[in-house]
């Protein structure tokens, strides 16, 4: 037992430490189209980690199979230690406890801010109105909406939407946030206040893997940056090594044409 080690030297490893995302040997296709091609990517508990790459590159299908909007053809996916992409797993079980926030924002249009909120977790948590108006509330305020609670959704600007979109990812309590170019669909005065609030959400010690072309935020907030390009990871590593001084031609190449 742990308490009858020696208290010098390392602590043993718990499963605890068990990476909070595990990919593993990912394939995709569509049709004859190998988009995804051998993936492999451990992301750990409150790591935030940025997949960057060219159009094409792969990587919504890479967040899209963490999970399971896509089905994975081969490898195998884990968030926390659980299988993802075990054929008898409870897919709805799963999704719950990954938030994903997209480049459009997808809330509902036809009703208020708070039922945005309320809505999925009383359908798929089963959550009591009250706790519901709580959770909602508490995550509006989180990304700096309390006032507009009761708006609709198209009295909104840009940012504000997608700051709705994650505080309604944010009310199903997931253990993992994935962004899809979470700002790429918004003017630029609108960006920093989305990044803001991802920020904020990293400081929290959120897990996160956020697909962006956002070099600032990638610089200041990721623990890791993964460049992939034609369905691999071509490099990894802090940002400070693969945006500043990339080792593949690929990765230069990317990085001088939106830099
Ligand atoms: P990225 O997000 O890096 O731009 P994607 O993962 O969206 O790349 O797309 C990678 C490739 O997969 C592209 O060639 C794209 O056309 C193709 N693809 C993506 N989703 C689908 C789909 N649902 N059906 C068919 N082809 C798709
Ligand atoms: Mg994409």
């Amino acid at each position: 037992m742990d308490e009858m080690r020696p208290t010098t030297g390392t602590v043993p490893t718990m499963t605890t430490d068990r990476p909070e995302i595990e990919i593993r040997g990912l394939h995709k296709s569509f049709g004859d189209n190998h988009v995804l091609r051998g993936i492999d990517l451990d992301i750990a508990r409150g790591e935030v980690v940025c997949v960057i790459g060219p159009s094409g590159s792969g990587k919504s299908t890479l967040l899209r199979c963490v999970n399971l909007l896509e089905e994975p053809e081969r490898g195998q996916v884990f968030v926390g230690g659980t299988e993802v992409t075990d054929l008898d797993v409870d897919i709805d079980a799963v999704r719950r406890r990954i938030g994903m926030v997209f480049q459009q924002f997808n809330l509902f249009p036809h009703v208020s801010v708070t039922a945005n909120l309320t809505l999925p977790q009383r359908r798929v948590l089963g959550t009591d109105k009250a706790r519901a108006a709580a959770v909602a509330r508490e995550n509006l305020e989180r990304v700096g909406l309390s006032d507009k609670a009761d708006a609709f959704p198209a009295q909104l600007s840009g940012g504000q939407q997608q700051r709705v979109a994650i505080a309604r990812a944010l009310s199903m309590g997931p253990e993992v946030m994935l962004f899809d170019e979470p700002t790429s669909a918004l003017d630029p005065e609108l960006v920093g206040e989305v990044l803001s609030v991802m920020r904020v959400l990293a400081g929290e010690g959120m897990t996160m893997m956020v697909v962006t072309h956002e070099m600032t935020f990638a610089r200041e907030v990721a623990d890791r940056v993964v460049f992939m390009d034609g369905g691999v990871i071509v490099e990894q590593g802090p940002a400070s090594q693969v945006i500043t001084r990339p080792q593949h031609e690929r990765t230069r190449n990317f990085l001088n044409r939106i830099l």
